[in-house]
């Protein structure tokens, strides 16, 4: 199943290049009351509400694809789990290139683990990213992003993947320099989750799948998962060692060799195997 939200927070089921709006399924959510819940509850819900989300999808009449504005398929993450340099060919480009990364920061993700951005910088494909410090490099980093779906802590990398909910194509833009990355990488805007949410028992294994993104038509960055350094299990061990995931939680899994600027006017297109390709407008904040 593939889950988008869009427009004025319609919820969507896509099916070619048509969405059918299966907004009505959103009324079978619990009310929530103050205070609000710590993880995203159309997530939580998702097993519950699949089967009313094929019928409803199957009665709503589809509109194409492009001719809506395709929001973040995830609303209300509790937290953006980020990792670090975890491509081989990335930590050997990001060592050869100090405007890159700076100095200690680079080292094996085994060694330093994962980092958070701020939930407020997520947006959707059709929003855009607006770039902020333009007199420095700001970097565009594509990566594939899973979808936790079920709580967990402790998670042994062998149960890991029946945690997790689905996968998005995510853009984890970066401004280069020498604050911390949580800083950085937390602009508004600076996190792009799209174009939809591939269930996990549709995309299969994510240990073998191509992730690549041009700029401007230029080819960036192609890669494949079976080049991480961490594969998404163990990433999912060793995170849940140290915090609770949650239904919602977004995990961006790192970038591949390839990363480079970006600037207002140009347009990223990113895919992934077995998601798809969203297109994303760059602009000046
Ligand atoms: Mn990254």
């Amino acid at each position: 199943m593939r889950l988008c939200r869009f427009d004025d927070q319609r919820l969507g089921l896509v099916r070619g290049e048509l969405v059918h709006d299966v907004s009505a399924a959103l009324e079978r959510l619990p009310a929530v009351r103050y205070p609000l819940p710590s993880y995203d509850p159309l997530v939580a819900a998702l097993p519950q509400l699949r089967q009313e989300i094929e019928i409803l999808g199957k009665s709503a009449k589809g509109r194409p694809l492009s001719a809506v504005k395709l929001l973040s398929p995830v609303a209300n993450p509790g937290k953006i789990i980020a990792a670090p340099v975890n491509y081989r060919k990335h930590l050997e480009e990001a060592l050869a290139d100090k405007g890159i990364h700076h100095g200690k920061l680079v080292d094996e993700i085994h060694k330093i683990g994962m980092f958070l951005k701020a939930t407020s910088s997520l947006v959707g494909p059709g929003e855009g990213v607006r770039l902020v410090k333009t007199e420095r490099r700001n970097d565009h980093e594509v990566e594939l992003a899973v979808v936790i779906g079920r709580e967990g802590r402790n998670i042994p990398k062998a149960k890991a993947l029946e945690h997790v909910a689905g996968y998005c194509i995510g853009l984890d833009i970066t401004i280069r320099g020498p604050e911390e990355r949580s800083l950085r990488k937390s602009v508004d805007s600076y996190s792009v989750l799209g174009p939809w949410l591939v269930t996990a028992d549709e995309f299969g294994d994510p240990s073998n799948v191509q992730v690549g993104i041009k700029v401007n038509g230029a080819l960036r960055q192609d890669a494949n998962t079976s080049d991480l350094v961490m594969p998404i299990p163990e990433l999912i061990e060793y995170m849940s060692a140290f915090y609770s995931l949650r239904p919602g939680d977004v995990i961006m899994t790192g970038t591949p060799q390839g990363v480079g600027p970006i600037r207002p006017g140009d347009s990223m297109e990113a895919w992934i195997d077995r998601v798809g390709a969203m297109t994303v407008a760059v602009s000046a904040a």
